[in-house]
């Protein structure tokens, strides 16, 4: 298979230190191996978008020397392609609608593991749908972290499809898009990590290839934590792309050329040096 790779932002905030390094390492990924590098923003969830950050972030990546091969793919615009993938697993009869509280979950450490909804149905009010997951664990092999299994059963349970408001979840819109734009490899931040093995099982079910998988160290705050687009913090300026690219090359573990003049030919010049088996496991340090 051809490699195609893709950074999928969601348009939740700026893009920041840590949703640069995501950018730049599978850029260099894809172009490290002669392959794609393709766009999607992952506008699927209304409550949580900030007004004209999609359109932010796409203006600052070419800043950043970061360029699609071909167009962007808004989420906002596939709908249909969910209501399909929808019906496709509705027909399987792995969906249940459910109309769990958390109260209704707690007992169960807020995880739904019945293989259907534990309350009563309540037709005055839409069900989230959710899916069955299998008694089985998912294995699989990250080409950074290495081996990995999770059991859906005990670390996620029966997870949401289509929540209560109407809106597709991530999982499953991130599982249609990536197969629909023919994505080989999936190189995103380690926060993701969790997700993979929920996406190895739709897959499945829907019966879609399964990419490669590369999760990058996170970039952390000064107090370890995870930084966030919602939290507005670390932005980076396109204005001034140099000393923020510089930083997210070195958290990959490269040094970047110190006498490149723009931010195309800092890229250039670290993916002439590039090797994915140097990318460093875990972040020893912070940027930003
Ligand atoms: N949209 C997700 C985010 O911004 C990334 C999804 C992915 O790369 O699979 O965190």
């Amino acid at each position: 298979m051809n490699y195609r790779g893709r950074f999928a932002p969601s348009p939740t905030g700026l893009l920041h230190a840590g949703s640069l390094v995501a950018a730049v390492g599978s850029w260099l990924c894809a172009r490290h191996a002669g392959g794609q590098w393709l766009l999607r923003v992952e506008d699927i969830d209304p409550p949580r978008e900030v007004a004209g950050s999609a359109a932010a972030i796409l203006a600052a990546l070419p800043a950043f020397g970061l360029i699609a091969d071909g167009p962007v793919i808004y989420q906002s615009s596939r709908m249909a392609a969910y209501d399909a993938a929808f019906e496709q697993l509705r027909q399987t009869g792995l969906l249940f609608p459910c109309w769990c509280s958390r109260t209704d979950l707690a007992t169960a450490n807020g995880l739904h593991r019945d293989g259907h909804c534990v309350a009563p149905a309540d037709l005055d009010r839409p069900p989230a749908w959710r899916i069955r997951v299998p008694d089985e664990s998912i294995h699989f092999t990250d080409a950074l972290q290495g081996p990995q299994s999770q059991s859906l059963r005990d670390a996620v349970g029966d997870f949401v499809i289509r929540r209560v408001e109407g809106f597709y979840s991530y999982q499953l819109a991130c599982v249609v898009d990536d197969a629909w734009q023919g994505i080989s490899d999936v190189v995103r931040g380690n926060d993701l990590l969790d997700s993979t093995a929920r996406q190895i099982w739709l897959q499945r079910c829907l019966s879609l290839p399964t990419p490669r998988y590369l999760h990058l160290p996170l970039v952390l705050d000064s107090q370890g934590r995870k930084l966030s687009k919602s939290e507005r913090s670390r932005e980076i300026d396109p204005a001034d792309p140099l000393p923020s690219l510089r930083r997210a090359l070195s958290f990959l573990g490269m040094e970047p050329d110190a006498g490149a003049r723009d931010a195309a030919g800092l890229l250039n010049a670290a993916l002439a040096h590039f090797n994915p088996q140097h990318l460093p496991q875990c972040s020893d340090h912070h940027v930003a």
